[in-house]
């Protein structure tokens, strides 16, 4: 067993592990000062990262005007005070001068890169001209809005709802749609893992020390280095979660759904489940006990080569920390079409030990409305939303919901491939047009060469953004969004075990003619005759809105930057609630056993989580118990491609940011030395991967750290448009290899499928 301890727990086994722990200290953090020296005393703003879309608080330094360092606020303790490599290297994207600053016009073809600057009146008045003239013609579904989460997409889509188009999309799909679909099955809600107090971790690949996320990363790597926690990982390759694991079992790709279901089995056959949680919180335990019967250690180690010993005692040994253990549900190991079944798979696991509420388990989430009405005081103010009289209420079906299956998608989520369908088939009717924010489709969906198609069929594609994009580059008129450390956005509510609300603060002035993107969308939408929807006049005028104009809370959030209320609570766990219960007079009264064990219920239609679930089978018939189903991800003479996140990179949105370019430029094809030597592939060659959709040229790294069988790169390089002029050319492009394919019920976009490779 491989004994960890800080020093080697950083040591890492590539750059991605170090630059967990160190990226605060990169040098080169100043290298965007222009040469006159600093003077004067530094100014530090409380605000929040916007580098990926875990948004960590931040603490940014400004001196001279200039943003010359960022380091994690150290008030928000669950994110330990720190900012990854991406977080640091803010003012890298911030002072490139290859961001846009001008609204830009498209001069020559779709994509050709010709554009001419324009002004804002100008851009606002094609746009509206356009859009209302397809309303006119086609119908307001017949535009497609798509963001990046958070603060953008509220007023993106916003602007499309007082349009009076349903088709709001964000890069769900793409992402944490399975796993959010499933919890939402199974829980009738989202759910959060407490890894850092957890003392048993099992994780199918979810790449905490790559794919990385402050708070859950740290709570990981605490918990291993502190407390001895024991980290088990299957993944098809050594990943760096797998590097720090004390057991890794490279498992078959698209297989992880059968493991799961094996250890659900022993926990059953054996005893080792918690019967007195299940009879009390679950429904459907019997249907699902009789469909895991057939899944023995032995049937899932033929299908996914982990040895069935392995399976067995892995399931004890999680059992023996119950219920301070967890399964991780997290994204990003190998998706196939069986993604909803894995998800659930791995929340039943879960479920079985009754780890719900408990510490070192699952739990959900304590917004100010939960945590008051437990408390029986308000402990948090609830947040306002602005109230709009009379949005139109849009007549058509959304593009991605048709199909009933597809109805727990979240709306605000959405089925984003669909926009290719819609547009390229008129499934199930016809778009015409395409307005994004922040989003680049071009590398995060599949099918790179439909994508293009897709740009080049519409009759409106326009882009907010802060580069011009693989995506953008295609667009009519790209709208220059100020970055994050220029921006005001409305209070955002982070909250956890207990409620908590954290602000994104200008820390700079802004740069050349940008605006943020709620003044771009309102006076968008005022352009196109919708101003009576956006009445605020400001930012501070929303915030105070949000706090029922409760001026020194707002001034405490912002001197702060991320103000947490009350203290932890996990309503099975006696210790917390008895320290709650003393904490406030009026709190709910605690049960017998000295827990909230008896309020504890879930928004499914049986009030119980929902191990199979009639939902489901009415909405996908077959679907509704969770099934092993065989997966068809390659030909025989193919071998398997995966992808996945690295540190220094956030999907397909910050490659050409420079420090960040120059810590990672390019990414290479992992290669088991067996099969590159059946092939007469050499470490450092040139190579061609092609699949059933695309070609594209690499560099072979030759490593055992991937199984005989498969193929791996990291995601978001290869760029294809001459804009980007750090990214262009640079590696593989994952999204040009993938197929369209769409899993049944979670509608998530496929990312495994097969390929071959030859020596150039
Ligand atoms: S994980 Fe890194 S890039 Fe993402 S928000 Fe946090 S500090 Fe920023």
């Amino acid at each position: 067993m491989i004994k960890l301890d800080r020093r080697n727990f950083i040591k890492g086994a590539g750059a991605g592990g170090a630059s967990c722990a160190l990226a605060t200290m990169l040098p080169g953090t100043l290298a965007a000062l222009e040469s006159a020296p600093l003077k004067g005393v530094g100014k530090e703003v409380a605000s929040i990262c916007e580098m990926c879309s875990t948004r960590c608080p931040i603490s940014a330094r400004v001196v001279n005007g200039k943003n010359v360092f960022i380091t994690g606020n150290k008030a928000a303790k669950p994110f330990g005070g720190k900012v990854c490599a991406r977080g640091g290297a803010g003012h890298s994207l911030l002072y490139d001068p290859q961001r846009i600053v001008s609204p830009l016009k498209r001069v020559g073809e779709r994509g050709e890169g010709k554009w001419a600057e324009i002004s804002w009146d100008e851009a606002y008045q094609t746009i509206a001209k356009k859009l209302n003239e397809i309303k006119r013609d086609h119908g307001a579904e017949s535009v497609a809005f798509s963001s990046k989460s958070g603060s953008l997409s509220g007023h993106l889509f916003h602007l499309g709802k007082a349009f009076g188009s349903p088709n709001h999309f964000t890069h769900a799909s793409t992402c944490p749609g399975g796993y959010v679909v499933a919890a939402k099955a199974m829980f009738g809600t989202k759910v959060k893992r407490d890894l850092g107090n957890s003392k048993y971790i099992i994780n199918f690949g979810h790449n905490l020390y790559e794919g990385i996320n402050m708070s859950e990363t740290r709570a990981m790597m605490d918990a291993q280095m502190e407390k001895g926690t024991k980290l088990v990982v299957f993944e098809p390759r050594f990943s760096i979660v797998a590097d720090k694991a004390d057991e890794w079992f490279a498992i078959k790709p698209g297989t992880d759904v059968s493991v799961a279901l094996a250890l659900c089995h022993v926990l059953i056959e054996d005893g080792l489940y918690d019967k007195e949680f299940i009879e009390r919180y679950v429904e459907g335990f019997d249907e699902f006990a009789k469909e895991v019967k057939a899944y023995t250690p032995e049937w899932a180690a033929a299908i996914s080569d982990v040895p069935a010993a392995d399976i067995r005692r892995i399931a004890h040994e999680y059992a023996s920390h119950a219920p301070h253990a967890v399964v991780d549900f997290g994204h990003r190991a190998t998706f196939t079409t069986e993604e909803f079944d894995m998800r659930r798979a791995l929340f039943a696991a879960n479920v079985l030990i009754g780890n719900i509420e408990r510490k070192g388990g699952l739990y959900l989430g304590k917004k100010a409305k939960t945590y008051n009405k437990f408390a029986g005081e308000t402990v948090a103010p609830i947040l306002g939303k602005p109230g709009v009289e009379g949005m139109p209420k849009p007549t058509a079906k959304r593009i991605d919901q048709v199909d009933e299956q597809y109805a727990m998608m979240w709306s605000s989520g959405g089925i984003y491939q669909t926009i290719l369908d819609a547009t390229l088939e008129a499934k199930p009717y016809q778009l015409k047009a395409w307005v994004m924010s922040r989003t680049n489709p071009m590398q995060t969906m599949t099918d790179r060469a439909r994508v293009v198609e897709t740009l080049k069929k519409l009759d409106l594609v326009v882009c907010c953004d802060v580069y011009i994009s693989e995506t953008a580059a295609y667009a009519d008129i790209i709208l220059p969004e100020s970055t994050y450390l220029e921006r005001d956005e409305e209070i955002a509510d982070k909250s956890g075990k207990n409620p908590a609300y954290y602000v994104r603060q200008r820390v700079v002035e802004t740069i050349g003619q940008t605006k943020p993107s709620w003044q771009i969308f309102k006076e968008l939408g005022e352009q196109m005759g919708l101003g009576q929807f956006f009445p605020w006049q400001s930012m501070e005028t929303l915030q105070m809105l949000q706090l029922n104009r409760d001026t020194s809370e707002l001034r405490r959030i912002k001197e702060q930057g991320y103000v947490s209320y009350g203290k932890p609570l996990m309503l099975r766990e006696p210790e917390m609630v008895s320290a709650f219960a003393q904490t406030y007079s009026n709190a709910k009264p605690v049960d017998e056993d000295g827990t909230y064990g008896s309020q504890l219920k879930f928004k499914t239609p049986s009030g119980k989580i929902e191990l199979s679930s009639k939902k489901v089978e009415g909405m996908a018939p077959g679907r509704g118990v969770i099934k092993y189903r065989e997966v068809d991800l390659k030909q025989d003479d193919e071998l398997y491609f995966i992808q996945g996140k690295v540190a220094i990179h956030t999907n397909g949105a910050t490659h050409n940011v420079p420090m960040l370019a120059n810590l990672m430029s390019d990414n290479a094809i992992w290669v088991h030395p067996l099969t590159a030597g059946k092939l007469g592939i050499s470490a450092g060659d040139a190579i061609r991967i092609t699949s059933s959709v695309g070609s594209e040229e690499g560099t072979a790294l030759v490593t055992p750290g991937i199984r005989q069988d498969t193929v791996f790169a990291y995601m978001g390089f290869g760029s294809k448009n001459k804009e980007l002029v750090r990214a262009t050319g640079k590696g593989v492009h994952c999204g040009n290899l993938l197929p369209h394919k769409t899993a049944p019920v979670c509608g998530m976009n496929i990312h495994t499928t097969g390929v071959k490779l030859a020596k150039i």
